[in-house]
């Protein structure tokens, strides 16, 4: 469910008509090569189109209009080969709705010491071409990234990589449906928010669905297909004991595929993406889903736990930033700490939903009873989730908008083994550390939900935030908890104007 080929990037040249025919030529002929390039690139996961040579405020509106209307289209790649005077775009800037990525390059990588005359100075002109377009970004408050460097060099492609995914996430965003079964848990204030607001910025809508639905759906699975699925479980993991086929809790394996066959099925049917549960509402529902959840997440779906909506839609979309990189993204939460003096740590997991993504080794499939929910002992993996670097996301709703706070981390090994810990974990050190860290995203106000990337850099994030104009946070090594305080107040100052 998460295919980035089928997306468009579309590349675009601005110039103007004062250079004469031939000049034009050769900007077209050089923009379609170096389109070419981008599209083959590896680090580059969907198409790159060359589209179109604009250079006039006609041919602007109406090439903007088109990319509009593509469904195809996740964004625009600009590039000012020569200088294209930038009233041109007003009205064209005015209507764009997609995002925009402003790919500062230059066609000759080196300058031609004893070849270069004005010729070449005339048709080699993004140094200064690239300000004036720029200028009349800036002037009218558009969102886009911009990335500079020579268009051969793999930094620069690296990061129209990374803006592509993200691009791609923002368009499997727009019309995502998220499924809420049972409401928020109760009283909790972090998981909570505008759905109103985060469907005017986000543009994912989140509506609720009663758990008779549901319930429907898992009771009409039938027990051929609840073999043929259980079958693939023995084959997946390492089951314990008393859940195989001839074990004294195999009925329960059997309720958790029943489950989660039902949730898919509901999930396909209403086309939805993401979705929340809560252990408070489980009306027929024989066992709070935890296979279900981690196996539906780990095939391309949002998860949020407690009726957390907000982080659902940031799983799904950080899952389709990531798709086919190495590393998985998982919901998460800081669960327990270890304030060893010298080696401070964070244990992150859930009760039961961390997605088998970020397993290292063929996780274990298990079953122990929930101390809450007041309902049957739900079958879980539990793993280990392996050492290297990664990183924390959670979006809050402030009231006023939303914020995207963001930690790198690097995961450790766990010290020693967790034998009675029945669930799965990831132990982490986050940056600068465990104390800044920690006091940094309180100030924030960052949830204790979070999604939990191996593949993504905080890169991703921030072009995320870019793309849908919310506030962004960052908390890495370079954090200093003074300068970072400040950077909250002038932030409400910012949102408030
Ligand atoms: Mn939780």
């Amino acid at each position: 469910m998460l295919k980035l080929k089928q997306y468009e990037a579309w590349f675009i040249t601005g110039s103007q008509h004062l250079y004469g025919e031939e000049t034009l030529k050769q900007v077209k002929a050089h923009s379609k090569k170096i389109a070419a390039v981008l599209s083959q690139s590896r680090q580059i996961p969907v198409k790159v189109k060359f589209k179109a040579l604009l250079a006039t405020p006609d041919e602007i509106v109406q090439f903007m209009r088109q990319a509009n209307n593509s469904d195809k289209c996740i964004g625009l790649i600009a590039w000012m080969h020569t200088f294209s005077p930038a009233k041109m775009w007003i009205n064209g800037l005015k209507i764009l709705n997609k995002p925009m990525l402003h790919f500062h390059t230059q066609f000759n990588r080196d300058i031609p010491w004893s070849e270069i005359d004005m010729d070449f100075m005339n048709l080699n002109q993004s140094a200064h071409g690239g300000r004036e377009f720029g200028f009349i970004n800036s002037r009218m408050g558009v969102n886009r990234k911009v990335v500079v460097g020579h268009w051969q060099d793999e930094e620069p492609i690296a990061q129209i990589g990374i803006w592509t995914r993200v691009a791609a996430a923002w368009k499997d965003m727009q019309g995502m449906k998220v499924a809420r079964f049972g409401d928020n848990m109760r009283e909790v204030a972090v998981t909570e928010g505008n759905k109103v607001s985060a469907q005017i910025q986000f543009g994912y809508s989140v509506n609720g669905y009663g758990l008779g639905g549901l319930a429907k759906k898992v009771k009409a699975v039938s027990d051929k297909a609840i073999d043929q699925l259980v079958q693939s479980y023995h084959e997946e993991y390492e089951l314990a004991k008393s859940l195989r086929k001839d074990g004294k809790k195999h009925n329960a394996l059997r309720e958790a595929a029943r489950i989660e066959i039902g949730l898919r099925t509901f999930l396909e049917e209403g086309d939805f993406t993401a979705f929340t549960d809560t252990f408070e509402n489980l009306h027929g529902l024989p066992q709070l889903p935890g296979l279900a959840v981690q196996r539906l997440m780990a095939d391309g779906y949002g998860f949020g736990a407690e009726g957390d909506w907000k982080t659902a839609a940031l799983v799904r979309s950080m899952k389709v930033m990531g798709a086919g990189l190495p590393g998985g993204n998982s919901f998460m939460e800081d669960y327990t700490y270890h304030f060893y003096p010298t080696r401070m740590r964070v244990l992150g997991a859930h009760m039961l939903e961390i997605c088998p993504s970020i397993a290292a080794g063929k996780p274990s499939c298990e079953i122990h009873p929930l101390g809450i929910g007041g309902k049957a002992d739900p079958v879980r993996l539990v793993f280990d989730s392996p050492a290297g670097p990664g990183l924390n996301a959670s979006v809050v709703d402030m009231g006023n908008r939303f914020r995207l706070l963001v930690n790198t981390v690097d995961a450790v090994e766990p010290e020693e083994r967790l034998p009675r810990l029945p669930v799965a974990r990831v132990l982490w050190d986050a940056h600068p550390n465990l104390k800044t860290a920690a006091a940094a995203w309180i100030l924030a106000g960052g949830a204790h939900h979070t999604c939990y990337s191996q593949s993504l850099t905080a890169e991703y994030l921030e072009d995320f935030a870019e793309i849908a104009g919310i506030e962004y946070v960052l908390i890495d090594k370079d954090t200093k908890l003074r300068q970072f305080k400040n950077e909250l107040r002038w932030n409400e100052m910012y949102y408030r104007s």
